[in-house]
């Protein structure tokens, strides 16, 4: 018999059907067991009548939570006092006429059918593949799997091509420190692992793909912030040839409202066109440069995004150098060093650069900046004074000497941004942390509790790298 899924069964009453799954909870009344069983749809109703099978009913005392079973049953309406109307398949109940135990389970190490949240981070980490099995987070999986199904369709019908760029690579310019890979074949030299495509993209735009996107992993050695996950996180990578600022945030503004119109229909978007505001009147009106415009804060389904621009181009640096202290100039990129200055303030660059503003544009959402992105510069030449002015020495110009070599052929105007995809999806599910909607995050501490990673590894793995350690002293 062709297998039913739980939440199928309130169309099919009165037939008979075979279901697979797991036992999400046991009630033994002697006389009657009652099954709860769930799989990836949903939860359904058993009995098993010792009437109806003796052998079911033997088999049904021995289950356990969480055992896997294979069921035969029929369809049945439930009595009116009956129906369970928290449950979507709350109407029927399947009477069962055949039970098999296909796999036994352990207890769980916590209860996975109520709220997880509570239980320690560690416990559910290292028994993700539990925690998962709950609701609540395999509803979270299934919305950020729509989003990015929705943001693949919409940037596939509107001639985005989307291209897998290298993980391997060299030190990007994010600002963040780098997680770096030994080479084994080159002793001494390292891959970086991306802190995001940025190079990659631009290059993508000189190859003249001019619409390009990915769902791409980024990676920063940092430690856990409140709103990016530690370690990794993905962004919606994203970049454009022969476009304006303009049409760059009216791509994003259009996609995520139509992405909210038809993934959440219950969630309003607080002012449409969203507000697009300047760095400098944010500061002064809210006091910050992510301001949470929603109406009413206590409502979870107001969305208030909003556009912030014309950032100063520069910081001035504090302590260290943005770029792995560099310490030779005073000035930082806001964003980053690809962004165009503003064209109008370009003759400032060498009279004021604390005032030139950059095309910068950073996406809110609810008071979280969940993306940036800018025009970028196209003129070598332009790109060499930004690096003067950071204070590059020239050992560290000639590491981006690729960018430069390739802008002299022909590189059309070009722009782009990237909105993270953990963080829209963490504030779309209603959730207070970015974790909740990552299948396999590390913990607060940068480990998995699970895999056991970071690990030790072996002298012979060490010794082919040409690694040697040295550790810090344990304290005793
Ligand atoms: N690469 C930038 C970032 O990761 C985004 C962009 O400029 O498109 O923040």
């Amino acid at each position: 018999m062709q297998r039913t899924y739980a939440s199928e069964t309130k169309k099919k009453v009165g037939q008979q059907v075979r279901l697979l799954g797991w036992v999400n909870i046991r009630r033994d009344h002697g006389k009657l067991v009652f099954l709860d069983l769930r799989d990836k749809s949903g939860i359904v109703q058993l009995v098993v009548n010792p009437k109806v099978s003796a052998e079911a009913h033997k088999t049904a005392s021995e289950t356990r939570n969480e055992y896997v079973i294979e069921v035969e049953g029929k369809v049945n309406p439930r009595s009116e006092n009956n129906i369970n109307s928290d449950l979507e398949t709350g109407k029927v109940e399947i009477e069962v006429t055949k039970l098999a135990i296909i796999n036994t389970s352990k207890p769980m190490p916590f209860d996975i059918t109520s709220d997880t949240r509570s239980v320690n981070e560690e416990t559910r980490l290292k028994y993700r593949y539990l925690d998962l099995r709950n609701p609540r987070m395999r509803k979270n999986l299934q919305l950020r799997h729509k989003v990015i199904n929705f943001i693949r369709n919409y940037l596939t019908d509107d001639g985005f091509t989307e291209v897998q760029t290298p993980v391997l690579t060299k030190s990007t310019p994010e600002g963040a420190r780098d997680y770096l890979v030994p080479s084994r074949i080159y002793p001494g030299k390292f891959f970086a692992l991306p802190q995001s495509p940025q190079q990659y993209k631009q290059l993508l735009m000189v190859a003249g793909l001019e619409k390009y996107y990915q769902i791409a992993p980024c990676f920063r050695d940092e430690d856990a912030r409140a709103d990016r996950s530690p370690g990794e996180f993905y962004q919606l990578d994203l970049e454009m040839s022969f476009v304006t600022q303009a049409d760059i945030l009216q791509l994003i503004e259009q996609m995520y409202s139509r992405l909210v119109e038809t993934l959440l229909p219950e969630k309003k978007i607080s002012q449409k066109p969203w507000l697009r505001i300047s760095y400098q009147e944010a500061k002064e009106k809210y006091g910050n440069d992510k301001p949470d415009l929603r109406q009413d804060k206590n409502n979870p389904n107001e969305l208030a995004f909003c556009w912030v621009v014309d950032f100063p181009l520069f910081t001035a640096q504090t302590e260290e150098d943005f770029f792995h202290g560099s310490g030779n100039s005073i000035w930082a990129p806001s964003h980053h060093m690809f962004t165009s200055p503003h064209p109008d303030d370009i003759p400032l660059l060498d009279k004021d650069p604390g005032k030139v503003r950059g095309l910068q544009h950073d996406l809110v959402l609810n008071g979280v900046e969940i993306g940036g992105g800018s025009i970028r510069i196209h003129d070598p030449k332009v790109q060499e004074k930004i690096f003067d002015l950071i204070g590059f020495s020239k050992e560290q110009k000639s590491q981006f000497a690729h960018m430069l070599e390739a802008f002299e052929y022909g590189v059309p105007p070009h722009g782009g941004i990237a909105p993270g995809v953990d963080r829209f999806v963490r504030i779309l599910a209603g959730e207070e942390k970015i974790a909740e909607v990552i299948a396999f995050p590390l913990s607060g501490n940068v480990r998995d509790p699970m895999m056991g990673s970071p690990s030790e590894v072996s002298e012979k793995q060490l010794k082919e790298l040409h690694l040697k350690l040295d550790l810090p002293k344990k304290k005793k």
